[in-house]
Formats: structure tokens, sequence, C-alpha cells
């Protein structure tokens, strides 16, 4: 589904979902780390892990959706006044690698948002203040996301716009994956 600008009118939901272990089951380095030197027969040659395109590499490890997650984006993609976001704290150098697996795992999304700013809790906080600036006739939103620690913010952030009136419901889906801790 591809929203047409001036179909934007029509957009009265926005549903969010983050990427690592939301849409997709992707690993955390330590569940990554082993299996990237199985297939490639060297250790993990980066400091870093999150930032590294080679932690989206399709031909090292194999990317699934978390099943309830897909159920919930199924569904909620079938309506056209529903813009469904792709929203992950990933950086905007990695969106063709993002896109790949989520295309190959059949989600398409109205819109891909990477983090062009300071800190994924921040950085998502200001995106959906975007959204809604961009989509002025939304009044729910919906979100998806596993990251313990962001849980109360994004509920305190999604309460306040209720309180205020700009939205008549917010809703953090909270997915539970048991490899993250915090
Ligand atoms: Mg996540």
């Amino acid at each position: 589904m591809k929203i047409i600008e001036d179909k934007k009118h029509i957009i009265t939901r926005i549903c969010i979902m983050d990427f690592d272990g939301t849409t997709i089951d992707s690993l955390t380095p330590e569940r990554a780390k082993p299996i990237y030197k199985d297939k490639t027969g060297e250790e993990w040659p980066f400091k870093g892990f999150w930032g590294r395109p080679e932690s989206l590499d399709m031909d090292i490890f194999d990317f699934k959706p978390l099943p309830h997650v897909k159920a919930d984006y199924t569904k909620e993609a079938a309506s056209n006044n529903t813009l469904m976001v792709s929203l992950t704290g990933r950086r905007t150098k990695l969106a063709t690698k993002i896109e790949a697996i989520l295309h190959a795992n059949d989600y398409k999304f109205d819109k891909y948002l990477y983090n062009y700013g300071s800190d994924t809790l921040s950085n998502k906080i200001e995106q959906i203040g975007n959204l809604l600036k961009e989509y002025p006739t939304v009044r729910t939103i919906a979100m998806w996301d596993d990251r313990i620690s962001h849980f109360d913010s994004f509920n305190g952030f999604g309460k306040s716009l209720v309180d205020c009136g700009i939205l008549d419901d917010f809703k953090l889906n909270e997915i539970h994956n048991p490899q993250w801790t915090k």
C-alpha cells in the first residue's frame, strides 16, 4: 500500500513497528557472532555490531519474523485508513539491508524510518511527533516494540498525547523477546 499525497487525509491510525526483535527475530551479538564464525571461518572482526551492514547479511544469518507480530501486521495493513510504519534505531546507511530483510519476509510498509539523530528512544519519540504533524487526521497510534527499557517512556509519551486530546488512543504492544534482558 502506497500513500498518495491526496490520500493523506484519510489516515486515522498509525501503526509503528520496531525492527530488531519485533518485526524480525534478529540476533543479538551474543547469538550472531558464533553463527558468523561457523559460516565464514572468522571471528566477528568489528568492534560494533548494530551499525555494521554485516549484522544484516542474509547470506550469513537467517532472518524470520516473529509470528504474532506478523499476524498483527497483516491485520492492520488491511485497512486503507492505517499508515504502516517501520521505525528502527538502526541508522539510515543500513536502509537497503533492512528493507531487503523486511521484503523477503513479506512486510511492505508505507514508510521506513531510521535513526537520523541521537539515541534510539529520543529519536523514535521525535519521529512520532513528525508523523503526527505530517498526518494531522490521525486519532490512534499503536506501537510494537521489544526494548523493555523504553516501555515506560513510550507509554508516558502516548498517555500525554491522549491526555491533551491529540489522540483518542495510544497502545504500546510490548513484545516479549526472551533474548533481550533490558
Ligand atoms: Mg527492538
